[in-house]
């Protein structure tokens, strides 16, 4: 008897060999994944995708019993994140509390947001706030995260609590640490948002989806993140499969030119036009003039490091005082690249006017003063922005009216 249990509390019910316990760590921690990415982000957070409601029930017991997350928390700080991505009032930006102490001590900054009732009040609107959750998931957060060490416990005796240890740590290092600190810190940039957003990598599998952060910040409101050729949202394909089966209805999704929608019955997102201009800017005035300075002989031994030269898609408020200090001299050096950076300050200024009629002011001017510039990338980019279109490019989104099936 004594025997079995040693037996029992050694290998659990299971009598699981290594191989299996890896396997089963891998499903539960990407199921984890897949609930924080589809139910607590694009569903709860951004209302882009409704699931059938035992589903969307499921999502939030797993969410509870995996992570001990409550969803109007969670929702309320990521709602305030897109508001002010990057700045002092982000409740989690690498460049406000450093990429090293976001990405092993995310969670730490996000116990702290949560603790904010403000908070809680303004951006925590709509999410669940039935009977269980005011009398189980929230009150007793900490109930499901035990109640799976127990599970754990009994299926694969002791080597079942590393597994639980290992899966307490995979959300915080992550979707605290990776997603909202690499996302801002590192990668590659499609859109020119006003934060520092970047895609990780273009294969989204790891983090389901997630790593495709700077597609989901200029169209926060789509279901899907990938917009290129190129790139894979797993948690996209787990949304087209459950819509499938009846289980998702999408409400809002991206099409792009590189990745068209074949059909859909949901509302188009369409790039903010602040992000597109911006967008556009860099890559058909700035780059190219860079490109040409870089090429230029004088320039052998003045290389612009990756972070200076993403600087000028923003102004450069990100940089240390010695590598903006590097910049601005660089700049200064290159008329034609001071003026191009003096404009592109002045055309993001006045993108964010909130009155009218003096925003079409300055917006003439601007297209004035840039036809009047003698550099020719600049001058065609106001050409096309006085005819009130920015030159066609296959980063160019689909509005709904070319979707007649709409
Ligand atoms: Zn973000
Ligand atoms: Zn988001």
């Amino acid at each position: 008897m004594s025997d079995r249990l040693l037996d029992l509390a050694s290998h659990g019910l299971l009598q699981a060999r290594l191989g299996m316990m890896l396997l089963y760590l891998l499903g539960m921690t990407q199921l984890t994944i897949l609930t924080v990415t589809l139910y607590l982000h694009r569903s709860q957070t951004h209302r882009s995708v409704d699931f059938q409601p035992a589903l969307a029930h499921a999502f939030r017991f797993w969410s509870w019993l995996t992570t001990a997350m409550i969803t109007r928390e969670w929702v309320a700080v990521h709602r305030k994140h897109h508001a002010y991505a990057d700045t002092d009032q982000d409740p989690h930006s690498p460049y406000m509390v450093g990429i090293h102490q976001l990405l092993w001590r995310g969670t730490e900054l996000y116990t702290a947001a949560r603790h904010d009732s403000q908070l809680l009040a303004t951006y925590g609107r709509g999410t669940p706030d039935d009977w269980i959750e005011r009398h189980v998931y929230t009150p007793h957060c900490n109930w499901g995260p035990t109640l799976l060490a127990v599970i754990s416990l009994a299926l694969f005796g002791v080597g079942g609590m590393a597994i639980w240890a290992v899966q307490m740590l995979w959300i915080p290092f992550w979707a605290a640490g990776v997603v909202n600190g690499v996302g801002h810190w590192w990668g590659y940039r499609n859109f020119e948002t006003p934060d520092k957003s970047a895609n990780v990598m273009p294969l989204a599998i790891w983090v389901g989806g997630e790593e495709l952060h700077n597609n989901h910040h200029a169209f926060p409101s789509s279901a899907k993140f990938s917009v290129r050729r190129f790139e894979f949202d797993l948690g996209w394909l787990v949304i087209q499969a459950l819509s499938a089966i009846g289980l998702a209805r999408v409400r809002s999704v991206v099409a792009t030119d590189e990745s068209p929608l074949s059909t859909t019955t949901a509302r188009i997102v369409a790039l903010a036009p602040r992000v597109k201009v911006m967008t556009e800017f860099f890559h058909k005035v700035t780059l190219p003039v860079v490109r040409e300075e870089l090429r230029s002989p004088s320039c052998r031994n003045q290389r612009l490091v990756s972070r200076q030269r993403c600087a000028l898609a923003d102004g450069g408020r990100w940089l240390s005082a010695d590598e903006r200090a590097y910049l601005n001299a660089w700049i200064e050096a290159r008329p034609c690249l001071h003026t191009i950076c003096q404009l592109r300050t002045q055309l993001a200024a006045l993108m964010e006017m909130r009155n009218a009629e003096r925003a079409r002011e300055a917006y003439s001017q601007w297209i004035r003063i840039a036809q009047a510039s003698g550099i020719d990338a600049l001058q065609r980019f106001a050409q096309s922005l006085s005819e009130g279109m920015i030159a066609p490019s296959t980063l160019v989104v689909a509005r709904a009216h070319e979707h007649p099936s709409l």
